[in-house]
């Protein structure tokens, strides 16, 4: 099939490399004139909201798919009227404005921390005294890797964070004291089937995420079963064919669910070496009608972000020399930029801990120290 993509970054890039071994096409439409995806398809560089340019994107398309949540809805919408789109826009509009996003899984019975959407001075106030500090205040859209938020734990800090963020909508949360943070990645296609992975356990730092353990360890199988569910519900009510990524905090065993992306999800990557399907395939085999991969399969990985300002030709060395495999983006090194990511496979959990104690003083990622040290791996 010849599949278009809206956004050309490192999802599309893999999305194109798993597809091209099922035998699709790919084009993308990017505004960037540097892509990622670049040598996987055609690129149409305009911007999404240019009708033209959608016009000759869609021109010879079978269906559509998406890599990243701030693309228009309007653009989306204007793609579904004249051939398939999958995830659905609608669920773009919602994953795009944090109000709807959380409106949407109190809906389907998806817990939350409490919320209120505030644009007045008035309003922030009374949504902070209702909820009590600490409090966590975003910007309700366009806000991705931590961007556009402050943690207020006195009222000092609340009216700094006022200061910093008014002027657009905001979105506060009671702030909420997790023990971890886990995520659930599911897949379902046309005909209602639904593959979900196991939880993973996710950590981050300036709301980058740098590193992910897959599966989570000692997740309960009713935990498990909790988050298939709310992504299934979600799912089906949506009528959603694709990849979908639910963020959730694990609270006293408990989930509640903070966000959720309508695609491919880097919390994912670790799929691409993993023993059952990878995420990019079976979005892939979702959105073309294709049957869904197996998701299950023995083993223990870590993900390990390789963002631009570390000392990355030492780090794939490292990575390697453990039996890791390292995936790049084509990207140049930037601070604070995504370039890569390493996967380190090991047979169990403690066989996994092991080699990344091995390869934990080789690189600067003060997470995988955290994660060896609450463990007691010395
Ligand atoms: P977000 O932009 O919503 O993904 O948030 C980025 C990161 O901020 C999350 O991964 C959490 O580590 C933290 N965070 C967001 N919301 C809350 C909350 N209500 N309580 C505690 N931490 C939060």
């Amino acid at each position: 099939m010849k599949v278009g993509i809206l956004g050309a970054g490192q999802l599309g890039r893999m999305l194109a490399q798993a597809g091209t071994s099922l035998g699709h096409h790919f084009r993308f439409l990017d505004p960037a004139t540097e892509i990622s995806a670049a040598g996987l398809g055609e690129h149409h560089c305009a911007a999404f909201e240019d009708v033209d340019a959608l016009a000759q994107f869609a021109d010879g398309l079978d269906v559509v798919t998406y890599e990243f949540e701030n693309v228009p809805v309007e653009s989306a919408r204007w793609l579904a009227e004249r051939l398939p789109v999958h995830p659905n826009p609608e669920a773009l509009r919602v994953a795009q404005d944090r109000l709807f996003e959380k409106t949407a899984f109190n809906d389907h019975q998806i817990p939350t921390a409490d919320f209120a959407a505030v644009y007045y001075r008035d309003e922030f106030d009374a949504a902070v005294a209702r909820m009590g500090l600490p409090v966590v205040i975003k910007t309700r859209r366009f806000g991705y890797d931590g961007k556009g938020q402050r943690v207020a734990r006195t009222s000092a800090e609340k009216d700094a964070a006022w200061k910093d963020l008014r002027g657009v909508p905001l979105f506060v949360e009671k702030f909420v004291p997790f023990q971890r943070e886990l995520s659930i990645i599911a897949a379902r296609s046309g005909n209602g089937a639904f593959v979900a992975w196991p939880l993973v356990e996710n950590h981050h730092r300036t709301g980058i995420l740098r590193l992910s353990l897959a599966p989570a360890e000692a997740v309960a199988a009713t935990l498990q079963q909790a988050a298939e569910s709310c992504a299934r519900r979600w799912m089906e009510a949506v009528g959603y064919v694709g990849v979908l990524a639910i963020e959730f905090f694990e609270v006293n065993g408990e989930l509640v669910a903070n966000e959720m992306a309508p695609r491919v999800h880097n919390s994912g990557h670790w799929t691409m070496d993993s023993q059952g399907a990878s995420q990019f395939a079976n979005h892939v085999r979702a959105i073309t009608d294709a049957s869904l991969e197996r998701t299950d399969g023995p083993g223990a990985t870590a993900m390990i972000n390789l963002i631009g300002d570390l000392p990355c030709a030492g780090a794939f060395a490292a990575a390697e020399a453990v039996g890791g495999r390292v995936h790049l983006y084509g990207k140049s090194p930037r601070a604070g930029r995504k370039i890569g990511h390493s996967n380190v496979g090991a047979d169990d959990f403690p066989a996994l801990m092991s080699k990344l104690k091995a390869l934990a003083p080789k690189l600067a990622i003060s997470e995988l120290t955290e994660v060896l040290e609450t463990r007691g791996v010395r």
